[in-house]
C-alpha cells in the first residue's frame, strides 16, 4: 500500500511528488494519458520564476520529474480507469492493475478543448496555441486569430492585443457568450475585429510546418474563405479531467473539483491540485503552488492518523 498516490504528471502532480518525496512518503505518480500535462504542449515558457531567459515547457516538466525522482518518487506509466474512494485504503485501477493508497492527490489537470482538425493537431506548438499567456509574446506585430466566443476567447484576445497588430475573433454564432464586461472590452479595443457565423475547417499550412492562415466556412451561406494569419489560438474552453471521480468527489457544474481549506476535497484523505480544481488562474506556477499545498496537506493528514 502506498502512503501517497498522485494522479497526473503535470506541474501540479510533479510538485506534489517533489514535496511528498522529500517528506519520505515515497509517492507513486501515475503519469496519465497526457503525461507531463499542458506544458508539454507549449514551447518557450517565460513566466515561470527562475528562468530569466525562459525554458521550454517539456524541459521544465522533465526537470521537475527528475527532481521528484531524485528524492525517491516513483512513476507508473498508464492511466487510471477507475477509483473507489468509498473506503480506505483507496483503490485505484490503473489499466487493470490495482493500486492501494492511504492518501490520493488528484492532479489530472484540464485539457484545452480543440476543434479536432488534423492540421490543428499537426501545427500545435507551431502557430496553433491554446494559451495566449504562454505564447502571445511571439506574435509581436503579427496577425492572429482567436477561436471561440466565451470568456476564455475574450481574455485570450485582449491579452494578445498587447503584442499582435490585429486579433480576429472567429465565432460560430453572431453573438458572444462572454460576460458583458468582457464583451465591452472587446468591442472597445481597436485591434480586435470579429468574423461571425464562421467555423474553422482547416489550419494552413501543414506542409510549411507553420501557420499561414485558416480556412473558414460561413455556417449561414456555406461559403469558404481563407483568412491569413500568423497564429491561431483555440479559446473554446477547457475540460477538467474529472469524469472518473463523478459521484465520488464534489465538483462544480462544469466538472472542476471543489476544494476547501487548502487542497482538501469532500473525501478525507483525497486532495486536489492544479487545473483540475482551478478554472481561474490556470498557470504553471499556480498549479505548482497548489501541488505543494496538496503534498503538505497529505503529509499532515497521514501524520494526524499515526
Ligand atoms: P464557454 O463559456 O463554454 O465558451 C466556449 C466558446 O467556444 C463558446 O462561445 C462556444 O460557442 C465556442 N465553442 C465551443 N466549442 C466549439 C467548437 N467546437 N467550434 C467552435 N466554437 C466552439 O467556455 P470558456 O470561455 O472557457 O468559459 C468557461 C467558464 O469559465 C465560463 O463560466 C466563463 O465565464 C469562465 N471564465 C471566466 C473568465 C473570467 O471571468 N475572466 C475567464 C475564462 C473563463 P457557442 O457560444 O456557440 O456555444
Amino acid at each position: 500500500m502506498r502512503d501517497v498516490v498522485i494522479v497526473g504528471s503535470g506541474c501540479a502532480g510533479l510538485t506534489a511528488a517533489i514535496y511528498a518525496a522529500r517528506a519520505n512518503l515515497k509517492p507513486l505518480v501515475i503519469r496519465g494519458l497526457e503525461a507531463g500535462g499542458q506544458l508539454t504542449l507549449t514551447t518557450l515558457v517565460e513566466n515561470f520564476p527562475g528562468f530569466p531567459k525562459g525554458v521550454q515547457g517539456p524541459e521544465l516538466i522533465e526537470r521537475m520529474q527528475n527532481q521528484a525522482a531524485e528524492f525517491g518518487a516513483e512513476f507508473m506509466e498508464g492511466y487510471v480507469i477507475g477509483v473507489d474512494l468509498s473506503l480506505r485504503p483507496f483503490m485505484i485501477d490503473v489499466g487493470g492493475e490495482s493500486v492501494e493508497a492511504r492518501t490520493l492527490i488528484v492532479a489530472s489537470g484540464a485539457s484545452a478543448k480543440m476543434l479536432g482538425l488534423e492540421s490543428e493537431r499537426k501545427l500545435l506548438g507551431h502557430g496553433v496555441s491554446t494559451c495566449a499567456t504562454c505564447d502571445g509574446y511571439f506574435y509581436r506585430g503579427k496577425e492572429v486569430a482567436v477561436v471561440g466566443g466565451g470568456d476564455t476567447a475574450a481574455e485570450e484576445a485582449i491579452f494578445l492585443t498587447r503584442y499582435a497588430a490585429q486579433v480576429s475573433i472567429i465565432h460560430r454564432r453572431d453573438q458572444l457568450r462572454a460576460s458583458k464586461i468582457m464583451q465591452d472590452r472587446l468591442y472597445r479595443n481597436p485591434k480586435i475585429n470579429f468574423i461571425w457565423d464562421s467555423l474553422v475547417v482547416d489550419v494552413l499550412d501543414v506542409n510549411r510546418g507553420e501557420v499561414t492562415g485558416i480556412k473558414l466556412m460561413n455556417i449561414k451561406t456555406g461559403g469558404e474563405t481563407i483568412k491569413s494569419c500568423d497564429g491561431v489560438f483555440m479559446g473554446i474552453g477547457h475540460s477538467p479531467n474529472t469524469s472518473l471521480f463523478r459521484g465520488q468527489l464534489e465538483m462544480n457544474e462544469v466538472g472542476y473539483l471543489i476544494t476547501h481549506d487548502g487542497s482538501k476535497t469532500n473525501v478525507p484523505g483525497v486532495f486536489a491540485a492544479g487545473d483540475v480544481q482551478d478554472h481561474i488562474y490556470r498557470q504553471a506556477i499556480t498549479a505548482a503552488g497548489s501541488g505543494c499545498m496538496a503534498a503538505i496537506d497529505a503529509e499532515r493528514f497521514l501524520e494526524a492518523e499515526t
